[in-house]
C-alpha cells in the first residue's frame, strides 16, 4: 500500500485560470544540511499556506543527493503537496531507472518531471551515456509506459524558450521536444528565461509544428533575480541569456558595489519578474513555476504584486522564511 494518497495529476492542476489569476508553482532543491532542511520544511508550509498547486524536487548527481530527493519528495506529499519529482538518466542503468520508478510507484509519488540531465561537474563537457542506460529523455518516457506500475503516472518535461544548447537550432531543438511531447509527456516546463518573446515563440514553433502534441501546456520558469553574481551563473549553466538592457538595469542598480547594493538589485529584479509573470498571465501561461532556491520572500513579493498573495512582512506567519 502506498504511504501518500493518491496525488493529483500536475497536467489537471494546469490552466485552472480565473481572470488576472493562475496557479503557481514552485522548485526546491534536496537540502544539504540540517539548516538547510529546516528552511526547506519552513518555505513548504509558507507556500502550501499561499495555495501553491504543485512544488517539484530537483535531482542532482551522487547517490547521496538521490537518496535526498526521494526523502524529500516523500515527505513534501504528505504535507499535503502535489510533488513533481525530477528524475535523470545520468550514471543510472536501465534497470537502476526501473527501480527507482517502481519505489516512485510504490510511495505513491505520480508526477515525474523525465529529464536526460547534464555531464555530472561539467555541464558544458561532453555528454557520455552510462553503459546499459539511456541516451535520450523521450527514451525515459518509453521506459515509463513500458512500466504496468507507473501507467498512471503523468510526465511533464523540460523546453527551453532559446532552444537547447546541444540541439544544434531552433528547428532541431523543436523536433526533439516534440518527439518527448508525442512519447507521452503531459505538459513541459521552460527552462528560466528573461525574454517573455523567446517563451511565445517556443509557443507558437511547437503549436505549428504540430497543433495536437505540440499545443500541451508550457509552464514558463521564472526566478526573481535577487544576486546579479548568482544570475549570471544560472544563466552560464544553464546556456541561456541574459537580456542586455535587464543587464545594464542590474548593473545600475549594483553601482560598482554588489554586496552594498542588494536591494537595490533585488527590487530591480523583483519588478522585473512582476512585469514578465503580468504579461505571461496576459498571454495565457497555465501556471507560473518559480525556481525558489528553498527562499519565499521573492517568490511571495512577486506574487503579491500580481495580487496573488498577502504582502511579506512581519506577523505575517510564514515571514522568517527568508
Ligand atoms: C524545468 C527544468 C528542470 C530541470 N531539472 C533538472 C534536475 O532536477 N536535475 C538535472 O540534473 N538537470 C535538470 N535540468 C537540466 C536538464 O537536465 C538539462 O538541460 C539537460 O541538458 C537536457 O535535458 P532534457 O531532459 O531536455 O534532455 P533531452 O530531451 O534528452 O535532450 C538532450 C539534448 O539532446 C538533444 N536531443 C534530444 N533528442 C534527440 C534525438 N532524438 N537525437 C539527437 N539529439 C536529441 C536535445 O536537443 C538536447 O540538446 C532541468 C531543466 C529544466 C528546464
Amino acid at each position: 500500500m502506498s504511504a501518500i494518497n493518491r496525488q493529483v495529476a500536475v497536467s489537471s492542476s494546469l490552466n485552472l485560470t480565473t481572470p488576472g489569476r493562475v496557479p503557481f508553482s514552485v522548485e526546491f532543491m534536496p537540502p544539504r544540511d540540517d539548516a538547510a532542511e529546516t528552511r526547506l520544511w519552513n518555505a513548504a508550509e509558507a507556500f502550501h499556506d499561499l495555495g501553491v498547486s504543485f512544488v517539484s524536487v530537483t535531482y542532482g548527481a551522487g547517490g547521496s543527493t538521490r537518496a535526498r530527493t526521494l526523502r524529500v519528495a516523500e515527505k513534501l506529499a504528505t504535507k499535503p503537496l502535489t510533488t513533481l519529482v525530477h528524475m535523470t538518466l545520468v550514471q543510472h542503468t536501465v534497470e537502476e531507472l526501473q527501480d527507482i520508478l517502481r519505489s516512485y510507484a510504490e510511495l505513491g509519488l505520480t508526477n515525474l518531471l523525465a529529464l536526460r540531465g547534464d555531464p555530472p561537474g561539467d555541464v558544458n563537457a561532453e555528454w557520455i551515456p552510462t553503459e546499459g542506460g539511456l541516451e535520450y529523455a523521450h527514451e525515459l518516457i518509453d521506459l515509463v509506459r513500458a512500466m504496468p506500475e507507473c501507467e498512471h503516472f503523468d510526465i511533464g518535461i523540460a523546453s527551453f524558450p532559446e532552444g537547447h544548447f546541444r540541439a544544434g537550432g531552433l528547428e532541431n531543438d523543436t523536433k526533439y521536444t516534440l518527439q518527448k511531447l508525442r512519447a507521452g509527456a503531459e505538459y513541459s516546463i521552460t527552462q528560466m528565461f528573461f525574454d517573455v518573446d523567446h517563451y511565445l515563440r517556443l509557443r507558437d514553433r511547437l503549436a505549428k509544428a504540430d497543433p495536437e502534441h505540440g499545443s500541451k501546456p508550457i509552464i514558463p520558469g521564472l526566478m526573481p533575480i535577487t544576486s546579479l553574481r548568482s544570475v549570471r551563473r544560472q544563466m552560464e549553466l544553464a546556456g541561456a541569456s541574459l537580456p542586455k538592457a535587464l543587464e545594464k538595469k542590474l548593473l545600475n542598480a549594483a553601482a560598482g558595489d554588489e554586496e552594498k547594493n542588494r536591494a537595490a538589485i533585488r527590487e530591480v529584479g523583483i519588478e522585473v519578474t512582476t512585469e514578465m509573470a503580468e504579461r505571461l498571465i496576459a498571454e495565457g501561461a497555465p501556471d507560473l513555476h518559480f525556481m525558489t532556491m528553498n527562499n519565499v520572500r521573492a517568490t511571495q513579493e512577486v506574487l503579491h504584486n500580481l495580487g496573488m498573495a498577502p504582502a511579506w512582512g512581519p506577523g505575517l506567519g510564514h515571514d522568517m522564511v527568508r
